[in-house]
């Protein structure tokens, strides 16, 4: 997995109990306990964790994640490079070369 580096300072990620936080977007990245929103990199167990009310991975991770989390799971997919804004925090998911689907991850606000 790839992470694009938060500037100095930033609160734009932080820790909390159920994982690696954005406080502006409200939401969380491959959190380990359950929550409302999860963007998810990657398919493997110690990053896709049942329970969250929602999630958001790449497309091509979908049929991945729906076999192990469940088909009925609430999976919101991007295409490579596509971007999502949520509260005025762009989102978006890159290649990682890790396993199918996997993505580096980019948050952005401006
Ligand atoms: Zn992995």
């Amino acid at each position: 997995m790839r992470d694009l580096p938060a500037p100095a300072g930033s609160d734009l990620v932080v820790e909390r109990p159920e994982g690696l936080y954005c406080p502006p977007g409200d939401f969380f990245l491959d959190p380990w306990r359950p929550v409302e929103r999860a963007v998810i990199t990657h398919a493997h167990a110690d990053h896709a964790r049942r329970g969250h009310a929602s999630y958001l991975a790449s497309a091509p991770s979908a049929g991945v994640l729906r076999a192990r989390l469940g088909a009925d799971i609430a999976l919101h997919t991007l295409a490579w490079g596509e971007v999502v804004e949520h509260r005025g925090v762009r989102v978006s998911l890159h290649p990682a070369g890790h396993v199918l689907g996997a993505a580096g991850r980019g948050v952005r606000r401006d």
